[in-house]
């Protein structure tokens, strides 16, 4: 398999660091919403580390899944503030975002640090959902496709496989800017993508979960989860509201 086109597509909301108790009643009422509407993604939100356990509480027999943000490659150890794998899991996790431009930037993360990180979270039994994506000036020297494919070769950990492997495709320009590439654009990078995924991972690459994510939002999110490749959406701003991340996932109705 080469096109990804029998993925089953997922959308996933990512918090960063946003969220208080209070903020619970966001997944309460999407769980709720969701009840009426029959669509064919997979549904994840990621909020802080401190809400993991209350938001899968509140998720209870709902098909919405709860992942981290982040995790630190060892399983435990001196690593004051850092959380592992294996923590995200023991409190409910199914998912870990690492990799994501934030993480890149902010704490100086390597395409190596990223690589252990989703290591970790295999070796946790967690999917890794690894974060990819130019910068606006790699994209204006024309280095969007050579920048993917480093990303990917150091990024993705020997052994990833489909079912343990989501990788993001996040423009750093596009992430809460209000700005998304084209349409054509994006069907670029996913389909340079999949080749990358099919070189780096054989058949797996195939089946591999390739997300859009950067300035997700209702009124754009058909579009954009049209394009060839796009396995779903990562979402940050506008996974705060169930109205709006709703919004979202009805794209896949
Ligand atoms: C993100 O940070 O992963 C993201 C996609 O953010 P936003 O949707 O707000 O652009």
């Amino acid at each position: 398999m080469t096109e990804g086109t029998t993925i089953k597509p997922l959308v996933a909301g990512n918090w960063k660091m946003n969220g208080t108790t209070a903020m619970v009643r966001e997944p309460r009422l999407l769980a709720g919403m969701m009840r009426d509407v029959k669509t064919k993604c997979d549904i994840l939100v990621c909020p802080p580390a401190t809400l993991i356990r209350r938001v899968k509480g509140v998720l209870k027999g709902s098909r919405i899944r709860v992942g981290g943000q982040d995790c630190h490659a060892a399983a435990s150890g001196a690593h004051t503030g850092d959380i592992s794998a294996e923590m995200l899991k023991d409190s409910g996790a199914t998912h870990v975002i690492v990799g994501h431009s934030e993480r890149r930037t902010n704490h100086k993360e390597t395409d190596a640090t990223v690589a252990a990180k989703a290591k970790a979270a295999h070796r946790a039994g967690i999917i890794a959902i690894i974060c990819i994506g130019e910068t606006l000036d790699e994209r204006k020297g024309d280095k969007t496709l050579s920048v993917l494919t480093s990303q990917i070769k150091g990024s993705i950990p020997e052994g990833a496989m489909a079912s343990n492997t989501v990788v993001a495709y996040e423009p750093v320009w596009a992430i809460g800017t209000g700005l998304t590439p084209t349409t054509a654009e994006v069907a670029e990078a996913h389909t340079h993508i999949r080749t990358e995924l099919n070189k780096a991972m054989g058949e797996e690459g195939g089946k591999t979960r390739i997300l859009y994510g950067g300035s997700v939002k209702p009124s754009n999110a058909t579009e954009l989860m049209s394009a060839a490749n796009v396995n779903g959406a990562l979402v940050g701003g506008a996974s705060l509201k169930a109205a709006d991340f709703i919004g979202i996932i009805k794209a896949y109705m």
